[in-house]
C-alpha cells in the first residue's frame, strides 16, 4: 500500500513526501482510511515509534475546515516535550496546506502567550491535560466545534495520574465528537477510559496486546548486585557504537551512575526530575543531536523524549511493571530499525525475567558479561575497521603527508600500527587487564569469594573513588543516617546543611549527628525517630541547592528498625532501601496541579457518518 492509496489530498501528500516517508506503517494502513471513512470511536493499541502521530494526524488535516479559526481537534498526551513534538510533526505534515493553524499548549511554560493564540484563532489544540484543564476553568476556549478528540498515550497519562483531568476535559467536549484512544498497553485503568467514555469503539491493534516491538531483541546479563556498575561498564565498552538510554530506578541512582559513567570517561548526562525544566530540555537536545551517547534516565524523566535511532535500552534494574519494560524496550527498534533491549539482573531476578518473557511472548537471550579480553578485542577490531574504511575525505591531510612520512620513516608499519592502536586504546587496555569475570555463575563456579554487598544496586567506586567517597561505618547509638543527593562539588558544607534539615522540616528541630560530605552526596545522621519525617520533608517541599533539587534517602547501611523491633526483613529490592521507586511520578514532572472533577455526563450521540468539511 502507498500513501496515495489512501484518499490524502495532494497537499498532505506533497508535506509527507518531504519528510521522506514512502509506504504507510501498519498502523497508518488501519487508521487513515478508517477515520476517513467511519465516525466510530477507535481504541488502538500501538506502541510507542509506529507511526501513530501520523496516522491520527493526517486524516485530522484531510477533514479540517481551514476557513474556521475555532478548534476542531484535541489531542491529549502526556508530556510537554511529546506535546511538542505531536505540534511539530501536524506542522510539517501540513507544510504545503494553507491556513492550517495548530496550537501546543502544557504545563511549565507562560501560559499567557497560550492563552494569546487561543484567542487569535487556532483549529487543532495539541495539551498536556492539567494545563487544558486549567484554560477551560478560565473559559479561555472554545470547544464546542471540536469533533475529534485524541488521546495519546493514554497509559502513560493515566500513569501519570491525569485520568480525573481526562474525564473533565472530556465533559467539555460536545458528546458527538470521535474519540481516538492510542495506547501502547492496556491496563484496566485504560479500558475502563475506553467503556465508559467511548461508543462502539472499534479496535485496532498493531501487534498483539504488551508485546513489544518486533524489531527489539531482549538480552539479559545475570552479574551480582555488586557489579551491576561494572558490568554496565563493560556492556557499553562493548558496543563502541552505542547510542543508548539507561534506565534507573530512582534520581538518586541515576544520578549517580551519570556521574560515575562521566568520571569514568564515557559521553553520558542524566535526566531525572532533580533537575529543573532547562537542564532537562538541554539534556534532551544534547542527546537527540548525538552529542550525548549514553543517556542516564528515570522513567518518568524519558517519557515524551522522541529518538528514533536507539541501538540500546539498558535495563538498569528490571521495572516492576511490566507496562514499563515495554514502554522502555520499545523506544529501540522504531521506525524499521533493529534495537537491543538490555536487562541487568542478579541470581534471584530469573523468576522476573521468565514473567516478562511469558507475557510479552518472546524470548529473552542470556549474554555473558564480555571478560576485558574481549573488549579490548572488540574496540581494537572496531578501530580497524574505522581506519580500513575511512575514505580518506576531501583530502585535507594532504599538505602535511610529506612531513609526515618524513617524521615516521624510519618505524615500520608493523610498529606504526601497534604505536596509533595503543596510543587509542592504551588506557581501555591498561583498564582490562587481569580484569575478573563479571558473570554470576562464573565466580560461583570459581568459588570467588563474596564481598560484603556495600555497594549495592549502586555503582562499585574505583580505588581512586573510594578515597573520596563514604564508607559505611558503626552508627552514633540511637541514630540512623541519612543520604542527601548533593555534596562537595555542589557546595555543600556542614552548616548548610543543617540550615537546610532544619529549613525543609518546620515542624520539629531536628538534631544531627555526625556529617560526612563527599563529592557528590552528604552522609548525616538523625535520631531514629526523626528520619522519616526529614526523608518526606525534603519530598514534600522544594529544597535547591546551586540549581539542583535536594532529596534525602536512607543510606544504604542504617535502615531503622521499629523501635524495640526486631530486625528489618532482608532487602530484596532498592526498593525497600526507602528510595521509593518512581517517587518523582508526583510532582515536577507534571505540569500542573490537579483538581477534581465530574466525569463526562452521558455517552456520546450516535448517528451516521459526520459531515466534516
Ligand atoms: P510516531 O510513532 O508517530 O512518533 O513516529 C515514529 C517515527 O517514525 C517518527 O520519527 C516519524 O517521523 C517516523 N514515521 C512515521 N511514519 C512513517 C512512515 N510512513 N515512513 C517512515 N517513517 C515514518
Amino acid at each position: 500500500m502507498k500513501f496515495t492509496d489512501l484518499g490524502l489530498c495532494p497537499e498532505l501528500l506533497a508535506g509527507i513526501e518531504k519528510l521522506g516517508f514512502e509506504t504507510p506503517t501498519p498502523v497508518q494502513a488501519e487508521v487513515i482510511p478508517f477515520l476517513l471513512e467511519n465516525d466510530n470511536d477507535v481504541v488502538a493499541l500501538a506502541q510507542t515509534g509506529t507511526g501513530k502521530t501520523a496516522a491520527f494526524g493526517l486524516p485530522i488535516l484531510e477533514q479540517l475546515n481551514t476557513d474556521s479559526r475555532i478548534p476542531q481537534a484535541l489531542i491529549l498526551c502526556p508530556t510537554r516535550e511529546l506535546c511538542m513534538q505531536i505540534a511539530r510533526d501536524l506542522e510539517s505534515y501540513a507544510s504545503a496546506m494553507r491556513g492550517v493553524n495548530v496550537l501546543a499548549v502544557y504545563g511549565g511554560s507562560d501560559i499567557r502567550q497560550q492563552l494569546d493564540a487561543l484567542s487569535r484563532g487556532v483549529q487543532i489544540v495539541v495539551a498536556t491535560p492539567g494545563r487544558m484543564l486549567d484554560i477551560i476553568r478560565r473559559k479561555r476556549v472554545n470547544f464546542s466545534a471540536i469533533d475529534r478528540v485524541i488521546l495519546d498515550e493514554a497509559d502513560e497519562m493515566l500513569n501519570m495520574g491525569f485520568e480525573e483531568d481526562i474525564k473533565a476535559i472530556l465533559s467539555d467536549v460536545p458528546d458527538s465528537a470521535q474519540t481516538l484512544l492510542f495506547s501502547a498497553t492496556m491496563p484496566k485503568e485504560v479500558a475502563r477510559i475506553a467503556k465508559n467514555y467511548m461508543t462502539d469503539a472499534h479496535e485496532i491493534t498493531c501487534g498483539s496486546r504488551n508485546v513489544g516491538t518486533e524489531n527489539v531483541t531482549h538480552q539479559y546479563y545475570v552479574v551480582h548486585a555488586k557489579d551491576r556498575y561494572r558490568a554496565l561498564r563493560r556492556i557499553v565498552d562493548a558496543y563502541p557504537r552505542m547510542y543508548g538510554i539507561v534506565f534507573c530506578r530512582t534520581r538518586i541512582e541515576t544520578q549517580q551512575v551519570a556521574d560515575n559513567l562521566r568520571k569514568d570517561g564515557y559521553n553520558a548526562e542524566p535526566l531525572h526530575g532533580d533537575l529543573t525544566q532547562q537542564q532537562r530540555d538541554s539534556v534532551m537536545k544534547k542527546f537527540r543531536e548525538h552529542h550525548v551517547q549514553v543517556l542516564v534516565a528515570t522513567d518518568v524523566a524519558a517519557r515524551g523524549l522522541d529518538v528514533n535511532d536507539l541501538t540500546h535500552v539498558i535495563n538498569y534494574n528490571l521495572p516492576d511493571e511490566l507496562a514499563s519494560y515495554t514502554h522502555r524496550s520499545g523506544r529501540t527498534g522504531r521506525a524499521g530499525k533493529e534495537g537491543i533491549s538490555v536487562a541487568i539482573i542478579h541470581m534471584r531476578e530469573h523468576h522476573k525475567i521468565n514473567r516478562i518473557q511469558k507475557a510479552l511472548g518472546r524470548t529473552f537471550t542470556q549474554c555473558m558479561v564480555p571478560t576485558g579480553e574481549e573488549i579490548a578485542r572488540i574496540r581494537l577490531m572496531a578501530m580497524a575497521e574505522r581506519v580500513r574504511d575511512w575514505d580518506g575525505g576531501p583530502g585535507l591531510i594532504d599538505n602535511y603527508l610529506e612531513e609526515l612520512n618524513t617524521m615516521l620513516a624510519d618505524v615500520s608499519k608493523e610498529e606504526i600500527i601497534k604505536r596509533f592502536a595503543s596510543i587509542d586504546l592504551h588506557r581501555l587496555l591498561l583498564f582490562y587487564r587481569d580484569a575478573p569475570d563479571l558473570n554470576a555463575q562464573a565466580s560461583e563456579r570459581q568459588g570467588a569469594s563474596r564481598e560484603p554487598n556495600r555497594y549495592a544496586d549502586g555503582p562499585r567506586p574505583s580505588s581512586r573513588e573510594k578515597r573520596e567517597t563514604h564508607e559505611p561505618r558503626k552508627m552514633t547509638t540511637g541514630m540512623v543516617e541519612l543520604c542527601m543527593n548533593v555534596g562537595k562539588l555542589n557546595g555543600m558544607t556542614p552548616k548548610k546543611l543543617m540550615a537546610m534539615v532544619n529549613v525543609a522540616d518546620r515542624d520539629s528541630s531536628v538534631d544531627i549527628g555526625r556529617i560526612n560530605i563527599v563529592k557528590m552526596q552528604s552522609y548525616f545522621e538523625v535520631s531514629r525517630p526523626e528520619a522519616q519525617s526529614v526523608i518526606d520533608s525534603f519530598s514534600k517541599s522544594h529544597v535547591d541547592c546551586e540549581g539542583r533539587q535536594v532529596s534525602v534517602a536512607m543510606a544504604g547501611n542504617s535502615r531503622p528498625r521499629p523501635e524495640g523491633g526486631a530486625r528489618p526483613p532482608k532487602r530484596k529490592n532498592p526498593q525497600s532501601t526507602g528510595q521509593r521507586p518512581y517517587q518523582e511520578q508526583s510532582r515536577d514532572d507534571r505540569p500542573f496541579d490537579r483538581d477534581q472533577d465530574g466525569p463526562r455526563k452521558g455517552g456520546r450521540g450516535q448517528g451516521g457518518p459526520k459531515k466534516r468539511h
